[in-house]
């Protein structure tokens, strides 16, 4: 312990400043997106089998939905624009933006160099849920995937089955890349239905029985082309551990929906960031 000096107490008492404060982000049109999903079509489906993971594609101005059915199940989430790899989700960025969870009207961020809106949540079944009295809520962006690393260093486990290698099998599976190509490409996700925080006394991030059951759903709009990987969480519904066979698990399903013709006649994809990247140079 150190000595706390004379003034401790007023340094402590300084108010927080928002860092990134967000009323100059772009507005999402939620009105012009629920609009075109009215009149949308489902065009394709993918059952997320509990234990491994699935990939989908989206295009731009599609939509795509993620269930909870037959039991509570959250779910990992990466994404990457489907035409470039190396452009995916920056969770670190968008929890920055947008706190530490995320719900109806924000959005996914994609990483630099491009930096903009890959995909935007316009309905959450769970929004109600809010913040709990431990400082808890659902889809965080704070976690960053079970992996079998991390069991390994804390436990020495070879566990094969975390949303880690999930979401590697499946982008493999998916791109024809083997394991060891696809590994670098799989990145922190979204954690869809995980209700996490941070303890208030020793910020230690903490997860509780999620409060997703069947029929929830989060819904999102496509910003740009995507290719996204959900993995079902061996977690089940987080109540006690991951990184093991021991909890129920459950299925997730991705359903896409294409907006009727027309329906998005004068929107746009997002341009890419205008950072004109000389770095001072
Ligand atoms: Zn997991």
């Amino acid at each position: 312990m150190t000595t706390a000096p004379m003034d401790a107490a007023a340094r402590r008492a300084v108010k927080p400043v928002i860092c990134y404060p967000n009323n100059s982000l772009p507005k999402p049109d939620l009105d012009l997106y629920r609009t075109a999903r009215a009149g949308a079509q489902k065009i394709s489906e993918t059952l997320v089998e509990p234990r491994d993971a699935g990939c989908f594609e989206v295009p731009a101005g599609y939509f795509f939905r993620i269930s909870s059915v037959e039991g509570a199940q959250v779910g990992d989430l990466n994404l990457w624009n489907r035409d470039d790899l190396k452009e995916r989700f920056y969770s670190g960025k968008t929890r920055a933006l947008h706190g530490t969870h995320i719900t109806t009207g924000e959005r996914m961020w994609s990483s630099f160099p491009q930096m903009r809106p890959m995909a935007t949540i316009i309905e959450d079944s769970l929004g109600w849920y809010g913040m709990d009295e431990f400082g808890g809520s659902v889809h965080d962006v704070i976690g960053t995937r079970c992996d079998p690393y991390t069991g390994n260093l804390l436990a020495g486990s070879q566990y094969h089955h975390c949303c880690h290698s999930n979401l590697i099998r499946a982008l493999a599976d998916h791109t024809g890349m083997s394991l060891s190509e696809a590994e670098p490409y799989v990145h922190d996700v979204l954690n869809v239905f995980m209700c996490t925080g941070f303890t208030r006394d020793t910020g230690q991030y903490f997860m509780k029985a999620s409060p997703v059951r069947p029929g929830d759903y989060l819904e999102f709009f496509a910003e740009i082309p995507l290719l996204g990987a959900l993995s079902a969480c061996p977690g089940g519904d987080c109540s006690s551990e991951h990184s093991s066979d021991t909890a129920a698990c459950f299925p997730l399903l991705v359903e896409v929906f294409a907006p009727k013709e027309g329906a998005l006649e004068n929107w746009q994809s997002p341009a890419l960031n205008g950072y004109d990247q000389s770095h001072g140079r």
